[in-house]
């Protein structure tokens, strides 16, 4: 399986182990046999500190539930979710806590297949009708993503939700906090892809 679950869940563990920690509790997600899935009682919830070994930023989508994808119980990871995981200030400010004050080793930016965030930039591009409201920050964050791949493209969508996910590494990587743990191998950020048809999340950039 690779990584006892609770490896990487020391202070200053590695962001290797906790990338790892991560990963095998998708497996058993995927396999169907969690160990923290289905304790969602009351017990559990009180039954420790939170010591977070890592940080998953995800999609609002209903389908992608990352405490339960990772197989997580009470206390493991910190979660952020916004419509394709688009950064704001809040949200990078949680980061910079999170990393700056908890210790935690590991930034996740978890994209998922056929996401809704990504197709409406795909469509405001393709019909040059922005939307309105706050709405319209969502999509102008993720434009350039579309915009790198070509909204003409045929597999335009698949294709910005892998290009949004490696963007949306690269700014938290250059983060005024988080750059100089990123330099010096303290925290890693990592961009993954969640698979809605097999549970399974295959890291973008492996390695
Ligand atoms: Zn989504």
């Amino acid at each position: 399986m690779g990584g006892t679950p609770g490896q990487g869940r020391q202070a200053g563990g590695t962001p290797r182990a906790a990338l790892a920690d991560l990963l095998a509790g998708n497996r058993r997600f995927v396999s169907g046999q969690p160990i923290h899935g289905h304790d969602v009682t009351a017990a559990a919830a009180a039954s420790g500190d939170q010591q977070p070994y890592a940080v998953v930023l995800g999609c609002i989508d209903s389908r992608v539930p990352l405490e339960a994808i990772f197989d997580q119980t009470f206390g493991a990871i910190c979660v952020i979710r916004t419509g394709g995981h688009v950064l704001d200030r809040a949200v990078c400010g949680s980061i910079e806590y999170v990393v700056g004050q908890l210790g935690v080793p590991l930034v996740m930016v978890l994209g998922h297949e056929r996401c809704g965030a990504v197709g409406a930039a795909v469509d405001a591009l393709r019909t040059g009708e922005r939307p309105g409201g706050s709405l319209a920050y969502l999509v102008d964050e993720i434009a350039p993503a579309v915009t790198e791949i070509g909204f003409d493209d045929p597999a335009v969508h698949p294709l910005a939700i892998r290009r949004h996910v490696r963007r949306t590494v690269r700014t938290l990587r250059d983060d005024d906090l988080l750059a100089g743990p990123v330099a010096a191998g303290r925290v890693a950020v990592t961009g993954g892809l969640y698979d809605l048809a097999t549970g399974e999340v295959a890291l973008l950039d492996p390695g």
